[in-house]
């Protein structure tokens, strides 16, 4: 797809809080979009400037006002942070208290024994860095990317705690915890007093696992739920179909999405899939958004683009109806088929 020009003066849309609904985030005095825009991929080094702030305009325009960064997105490391710097800069700046920017620490950074995992030198130090990279005095909210086996959890949610009472970040994350550790980050940040606004898992249709438990920890603690890679980075769409378009994410030499990893059965799956978002006049990524948005528990879909129009198109499919009863259970067929 061709780069959308982006005109040197932005000018928000005026309407743009009647685009979304909202969401409350556990129980706290946040809400976040049904959609939230994600920058691990397509906001790097590597990519076109001007299609990020397209992409960043169409999302704010639509009333996205959570966009969610890591230390590592890019590629190069970093690049992403300093990609929203630069949009920050040129056109939300004047809007950042309109927003809710995330970042995180948890994988590995830069070389040696302090630049991955969960030390309290690690954070800091990588949230000071993910500052400077973004131009920001503070973050709205910071992640502990990961679990780290060989920290006490103490002293990963202390820094958390620390992160917070210093005012580098607003509010703390976990992300990729599973149910006992989820349970026990949750309750040591409320001992110390920095509540865990959110938690960061991935769920969609073809990754359930959150509904075995982890979904009843964070309800039950009043932890709000925001999930990545609701599309499974692009395959819950109808691009591959009929092949792997080269400007797709698993046609790019530099990704996470392989093309083994788009299996024949998955296929069969994804076009019965695609099949019955047709009947619903819905294409099979506003269904899937919609699927994972079914329960209340999740704040909101955490979803990348790689162009505005796909921004645009899962926007317009949360504002259609619910999906019914009937059509969940043919989901279920279909998925368990
Ligand atoms: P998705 O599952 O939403 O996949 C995004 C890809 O789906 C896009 O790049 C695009 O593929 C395709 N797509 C999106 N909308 C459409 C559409 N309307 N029609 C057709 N194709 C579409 O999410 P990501 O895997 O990108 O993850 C989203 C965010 O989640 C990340 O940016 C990051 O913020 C977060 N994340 C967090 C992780 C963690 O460990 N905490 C791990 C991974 C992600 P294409 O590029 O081929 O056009």
């Amino acid at each position: 797809m061709s780069v959308v020009p982006v005109s040197p003066v932005y000018t928000p849309n005026p309407d743009r809080y009647e685009g979304i609904e909202y969401r409350r985030c556990g129980r706290s005095g946040i809400q976040l979009p049904l959609v939230s825009l994600g920058l691990w991929h397509n906001f790097g080094g590597v990519d076109t400037l001007e299609n990020c702030r397209a992409m960043a305009r169409t999302a704010f325009d639509l009333g996205i006002t959570h966009f969610d960064l890591a230390n590592n997105y890019g590629p190069p490391y970093g690049s992403a942070e300093e990609t929203f710097g630069k949009i920050l800069t040129k056109d939300l700046r004047p809007y950042r208290d309109e927003l809710i920017i995330s970042s995180k620490a948890g994988y590995d950074m830069w070389p040696g024994p302090y630049g991955d995992w969960g030390s309290r030198k690690y954070l800091v130090s990588s949230l000071d860095q993910s500052l400077k990279r973004m131009g920001l005095e503070y973050v709205d909210i910071f992640y502990h990317h990961r679990p780290d086996p060989d920290t006490p959890l103490e002293e990963t949610m202390g820094a958390l705690d620390f992160i917070v009472r210093s005012g580098r970040a607003l509010y703390v994350g976990i992300s990729n915890y599973h149910p006992k550790e989820a349970r026990a980050a949750i309750q040591i940040l409320h001992q110390l007093g920095t509540p865990c606004l959110i938690s960061q898992p991935n769920y969609s249709l073809f990754d359930r696992w959150i509904e075995r438990e982890l979904i009843d920890v964070l309800a039950e603690e009043g932890v709000g739920c925001i999930v990545f890679s609701p599309l499974e980075q692009g395959i819950l769409t109808n691009k591959y179909l009929h092949g792997i378009p080269a400007d797709s994410r698993a046609g790019k030499p530099v990704t996470y999405l392989q093309p083994e990893d788009i299996t024949a059965g998955t296929l069969e799956k994804v076009s019965h899939l695609d099949l019955l978002a047709k009947e619903l006049n819905l294409s099979l990524a506003q269904m899937a958004i919609k699927w994972v948005l079914r329960q209340r528990v999740i704040t909101s879909a955490l979803i990348g683009a790689s162009h505005p129009a796909q921004i645009e198109e899962i926007v317009a499919g949360v504002n259609q109806p619910a999906l019914t009863k009937e059509t969940l259970e043919k989901i279920e067929n279909i998925l368990s088929g």
